[in-house]
């Protein structure tokens, strides 16, 4: 080994280790400036850019699966599946339903004293944030691999063959409504304030977008305490021993508590994604759930 490809290993181990921790630091800090100067919204919306753009190079640049980097066919489904559930269901959560019920429920909670701890230090708030939401967005991804009315809107995320940047927000709209509507719900119940809420949310939007990234990257023990693309990889097997497996969205505590954490010494499968049938097209893949019955039975006929 010459002296300038030790040089480059000792970088490329180095970026290895610090990526995941340096780039969801500089969000969060990046979006708490936001919030120390009045617009978190702008900040955020900025850090997510900055975030989605380093990892897009790094993919490039020190691909996990080089496999992954090929083209599926699927952008613009990946795009408008991402634009549909995210814009659609946050539009109507946050603007109609997280602001609207969180006004209803907080004046109930601010004459009884509520149970929220308002008392404490911002990001203690924030985790204890972090961790009741987690519970439901826990049982709402459990859910919908575990009991079967369900599975058909999930399929859609689990039916790439490539984990990237871009496919980190194809969910059906559905599939998400009812992600947004336990973890949120929980945090309304317990009275958290908008703040806590808009802070989970920003934390989720980061760590997630960073759970599909295609980048060459180590965790150590990060991978026990958060969910890091490492253990995102698994959730992706068709192995459902496997893949039935690492539900939370953030921090891991329901998974380790409800026994369903899963990592391995040996790599995770490149082959990754369903068993059943998924239509190409995007507007095919929106109706999908509501006639899926059908169409696998379809499918299946075809096969035979
Ligand atoms: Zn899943
Ligand atoms: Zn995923």
């Amino acid at each position: 080994m010459n002296e300038q490809s030790k040089n480059y290993g000792f970088v490329y181990k180095v970026v290895q280790y610090a990526a995941w921790p340096v780039l969801l630091t500089f969000s969060i800090s990046l979006t708490a400036l936001g919030f120390v100067y009045d617009h978190p919204m702008i900040a955020f919306n900025l850090s997510y850019v900055i975030l989605a753009i380093s990892l897009l190079l790094l993919e490039r640049a020190m691909p996990f699966e080089p496999k992954w980097q090929q083209k599926d066919g699927q952008l613009l489904a990946d795009i408008g599946h991402t634009l549909v559930s995210k814009g659609t269901v946050q539009a109507i959560l946050v603007f109609g339903g997280v602001i609207g019920l969180s006004e209803i429920v907080k004046p109930a909670v601010d004459t009884q004293g509520g149970f929220w701890p308002a008392d404490w230090i911002m990001p203690l708030q924030v985790l204890l944030g972090l961790i009741i939401a987690e519970f439901g967005l826990y049982w709402a991804h459990r859910m919908a691999h575990e009991w079967k009315p369900l599975w058909p809107y999930h399929s859609i995320h689990h039916s790439v063959t490539r984990l990237w940047v871009v496919n980190t927000g194809r969910f059906h709209f559905i599939d998400s409504l009812i992600s947004i509507v336990l973890g949120s719900g929980l945090l309304l119940i317990a009275g958290s304030p908008l703040e806590v809420i808009q802070w989970v949310s920003a934390v989720t939007a980061f760590i997630g977008i960073l759970t599909h990234c295609n980048v060459d990257m180590k965790f150590g023990p990060l991978s026990y305490l958060f969910n890091t693309p490492e253990l995102h990889r698994w959730h992706h097997s068709k192995d459902l021993r496997e893949g039935d497996k690492n539900y939370c969205e953030n921090i891991m505590i329901w998974d380790h508590v409800f026994r369903s954490y899963y990592n391995a010494d040996y790599r995770p499968p490149s082959d990754i994604g369903i068993k059943e049938y998924m239509p190409e097209r995007f507007r095919e893949q929106l109706v999908l759930p509501f006639r899926w019955k059908k169409v696998q039975a379809g499918y299946n006929s075809k096969k035979l």
